[in-house]
């Protein structure tokens, strides 16, 4: 099903959810909260470089590269004129054929790096490409500026993540799509079905391999690379590049170039500083005048738990704020909704669970405010990445009890 009519126009695939899954991606759901590294408060507390100071002056405009004209003109009607630096070095690469290790933080436009040349690659003629992201948000997200990047084209797609009709996602199979984007726990599910035979897929991308990692997906993702064609292009995407990262992509890719545009361990443009409270109970107070202030426009609240976020979340509303929660134990329709009137400024304030905030792209988030501390040094990094991006100065808040 083409791009022009259904599949990719509509949201079937997406909105059609069933509420009675558990997601197989919480890790968030622990009574008791989580385990946490001691992380030093200091690392918390960082002077944001001003923009200016980071012109990047990129080597191609889009029109520069050998691609479809429909790319072009949509891209063009997306607003976008120049690659942004992750573009610049990984499309022409990516367009020679190239197997590609991307180290790239969150906002920085990876998706339309490797969107522009596997579409270009789909649109030539019979390549099926395979997307694999570790959230539902993100692979939705994926398809989001798929679709905007290949509007008008014949490409189809199916979108295969948990949480969401199995019934429809059969169904997309069915008309054999060029492109599957998904999670790696559903796309297991379908090849041990035999819904999906991944032998004719011939490029593949692994987004946030480091995530993935993480979040335990190491033997799905295994099992995944293994089905594909022997004969193949990835490019895999990643935060880190550490040893985990490097071994899975040793075994599964062919002599790779590494393009990384990654400038510190977090993101340059966010202001990180924290606030201190003697004991916790103070805390909701500080937070109440926090998000009085005139500078806090749209926030993301990081909590450990689904009952502490949906708690705080409560608590907000009832004190006046335009507040709403997104975490594993809600349905994916629920997390949509969210997310929805979050983007559309109809909320100030989204508070999350780690998990339900990874791939959450919304471009005008002013504050991060962790109201608990992270779990990691970089689940730290994750979560102030949802602030700062597209070129906008962000700013981290990170609550530390003396
Ligand atoms: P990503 O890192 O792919 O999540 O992209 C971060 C944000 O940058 C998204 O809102 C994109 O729509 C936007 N973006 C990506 N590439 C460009 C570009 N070349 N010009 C302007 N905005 C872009």
């Amino acid at each position: 099903m083409p791009y022009k009519t259904n599949n990719f126009n509509n949201r079937r695939s997406s909105n059609n959810f069933r509420t009675n899954s558990r997601p197989r991606q919480n890790v968030n759901n622990n009574r008791g909260g989580p385990k946490k590294d001691y992380i030093n408060p200091s690392r918390f507390i960082k002077v944001a470089k001003p923009i200016d100071q980071e012109v990047y002056v990129a080597q191609y405009d889009f029109d520069d590269f050998a691609i479809n004209d429909i790319i072009k003109q949509n891209l063009k009607n997306k607003g976008y004129v120049t690659p942004s630096p992750i573009q610049d070095k990984t499309i022409p690469q990516a367009l020679a054929g190239q197997d590609i290790i991307g180290i790239a933080n969150t906002g920085t436009g990876k998706t339309a790096a490797f969107a522009i040349p596997l579409l270009n690659l789909a649109m030539m003629g019979d390549t099926y490409a395979l997307v694999v992201a570790p959230t539902r948000e993100l692979a939705q997200q994926i398809d989001g500026e798929f679709r905007t990047i290949a509007k008008g084209s014949s490409l189809s797609a199916a979108v295969l993540i948990g949480g969401s009709s199995m019934g429809v996602q059969l169904r997309d199979l069915k008309t054999n799509p060029q492109i599957i984007i998904g999670t790696p726990g559903r796309i297991k599910d379908h090849i041990e079905r035999g819904s999906l035979n991944l032998a004719k897929f011939s490029f593949v991308v692994l987004d946030e391999v480091d995530r993935m990692l993480d979040m335990g997906f190491i033997n799905d993702m295994q099992t995944i690379l293994s089905k594909l064609s022997p004969t193949r292009q990835s490019l895999f995407f990643s935060a880190t590049l550490d040893s985990r990262v490097k071994t899975l992509i040793e075994t599964f890719s062919n002599d790779p170039i590494e393009i990384s545009i990654k400038t510190g361990d977090t993101s340059e443009n966010v202001h990180q500083d924290v606030v201190y409270v003697n004991h916790s109970s103070e805390k909701i107070e500080k937070l109440h005048n926090l998000l009085n202030g005139d500078d806090i426009q749209k926030v993301i609240i990081f909590d450990d738990t689904q009952r502490s976020v949906e708690r705080l979340s409560t608590e907000l509303a009832l004190r006046g704020f335009k507040a709403d929660s997104i975490h594993g134990g809600k349905s994916q329709a629920q997390r949509q909704r969210s997310l929805h009137k979050f983007k559309q400024n109809e909320l100030k304030v989204l508070v999350a669970t780690d998990v339900a905030a990874r791939g959450i792209d919304v471009s005008d988030i002013t504050h991060v405010i962790n109201y608990s501390t992270p779990n990691s040094y970089d689940d730290y990094v994750h979560r102030i990445g949802r602030a700062g991006r597209a070129g906008n100065i962000g700013y981290a808040l990170t609550f530390v009890t003396k």
